[in-house]
């Protein structure tokens, strides 16, 4: 996934508000929220100059086929049930203390990884931190997996 510099090194880096932002860093931080897209950049819409920093960032974030909005996605056949992601989400801590968050069968549904059948499954996803306004480029799940079965991209 891409960071906050990487997307403000592609913008034209004028500060000239017309996305509505004060700065591009501010225009930098929205879109890696989603709240904005490249399109709403005007000048690196219509300005030649920008063309191939304006295809960069578009492409960062057009949707794969089969993956989320967050990007996050479990390699199933690396997967092998150990349960490490479940423990170590803060999501799934905050969410399910006494389940999930403790190492036992989650007792509600509003966890984000879930062991079914051996194999982990991601649920809820748009509640990762790495998400929405508070965003946090959490990386607890990919840490604590010993088969890099988890990935963002
Ligand atoms: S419109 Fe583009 S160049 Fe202007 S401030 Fe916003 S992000 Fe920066
Ligand atoms: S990045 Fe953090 S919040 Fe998101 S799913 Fe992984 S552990 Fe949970
Ligand atoms: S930590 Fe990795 S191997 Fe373990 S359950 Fe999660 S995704 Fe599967």
């Amino acid at each position: 996934m891409a960071s906050v510099m990487e997307i403000y090194q592609l913008l034209p880096k004028t500060n000239c508000k017309e996305c509505g932002k004060t700065t591009c860093m501010a225009f930098a931080v929205d879109l890696l929220a989603r709240k904005f897209s490249a399109d709403d950049c005007p000048p690196l819409v219509n300005e030649e100059k920008y063309k191939e920093n304006y295809d960069k960032l578009s492409g960062m974030f057009t949707p794969v086929a089969g993956v989320s909005e967050t990007g996050l996605i479990v390699h199933t056949e690396k997967c092998t049930g150990c349960g490490n992601c479940v423990v170590a989400c803060p999501v799934d801590v905050a969410a399910d203390p006494q389940g999930a968050g403790s190492g036992r069968a989650p007792t509600t549904d509003k966890v984000i990884f879930k062991v079914v059948d051996g194999v982990v499954t991601a649920n809820n996803v748009q509640e990762c931190r790495r998400f929405g306004e508070n965003i946090i480029l959490c990386v607890a799940c990919i840490d604590t997996c010993p088969t890099k079965a988890i990935e963002f991209v």
